[in-house]
């Protein structure tokens, strides 16, 4: 039997962080018993191979074991959770025009292409991308499992028990560091794992300092990120489709086929370049969107 939990002075027992992670190496040592904070009872139960046992006092556990009172295992319906989660996604179909950039959006999800949408503001593109993670396939129960760990482990997987979508995460482009890519005293998960299984979207790309952008490499290349906190270096999965969004320019207009850019050229050349080329090259798709009459369909 394992126990977790976090006990307070007076013998409550509080929610922890990870219990599904708890769960599953409860599992696979052979453990078929968990007992841990009623709170967490649902979280570690989706697993549906151990056990799982919610208290909310030490004095409960106390009683069972001493055989004067049974702990009833928590069970629940996976298969609503399952069928409750796959609905109401954004849908790509709603919109309207754009042919191109949705063309080239499919081609990336069925090869799991990084994409960059470069464009105008208002053309779309934020859009475009919100609808990305409901053209790709959906979560196998593995992978459910594996982003609702990550979840569950960064203390965020609140009402829900099981996370049964891709993620779309879309960090602002103030993001620091270690909310990026994870960090603290004992390393928390950042965007690029919480996106894992799903989709990364960086709105306004070059706007984010350089060096936060330049720590997506070790993700892009090996699909996980390595953190070193004060104490412990912990690995975190981190395999998610890339799509970055950027202006032209400053101005936003340049290559436009009606408005003017009013940038001078260098400018155009500088600020292209606050992307740096190593991340770029990570990026297999460039996709052009030019602010056709798109509207969102009713
Ligand atoms: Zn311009």
């Amino acid at each position: 039997m394992i126990f977790c939990g976090e006990l307070a002075l007076d013998g409550r027992v509080k929610p922890i962080a990870g219990c599904l992670s708890m769960a599953i190496q409860s599992r696979d040592s052979g453990y078929g018993d968990l007992t841990l904070p009623a709170q967490n009872a649902r979280e570690a139960a989706v697993l549906n191979a151990v056990s799982v046992r919610p208290v909310n006092h030490l004095s409960e556990v106390v009683e069972y074991l001493n055989g004067r009172r049974d702990l009833p295992a928590f069970k629940f319906d996976l298969d609503s959770i399952w069928d409750a989660g796959a609905t109401d996604e954004l849908d790509l179909e709603d919109v309207k025009g754009q042919e191109h950039a949705k063309r080239g959006l499919e081609v990336a999800a069925a090869g799991n292409h990084n994409v960059l949408l470069v464009g105008p503001p208002g053309s779309g593109k934020t859009m475009l991308a919100q609808r990305v993670s409901g053209i790709l396939p959906p979560l196998s129960f593995e992978e459910a499992i594996e982003t609702s760990k990550i979840f569950s482990v960064a203390g965020i997987l609140n009402s829900d028990p099981l996370i049964v979508r891709r993620q779309f995460r879309s960090p602002h482009h103030t993001i620091s560091d270690a909310g990026l890519v994870g960090g603290g005293h004992i390393p928390k998960p950042g965007e690029v794992s919480l996106a894992h299984n799903g989709v990364l979207f960086l709105d306004e790309c070059p706007e984010f300092r350089r060096n936060v952008l330049d720590l997506l490499r070790q993700p892009l290349e090996d699909g996980q990120v390595t953190i070193a906190g004060a104490t412990i270096a912990l690995t975190y999965p981190a395999r998610f489709m890339l799509i970055g969004a950027m202006n032209p320019c400053s101005c936003g207009y340049s290559g436009d086929p009606v408005r003017p850019c009013t940038c001078p050229p260098r400018s155009v050349i500088k600020y292209r370049g606050r992307v740096s080329g190593p991340i770029l090259d990570r990026i297999d798709l460039h996709i052009y969107v030019t602010i056709s009459a798109f509207v969102l369909k009713q």
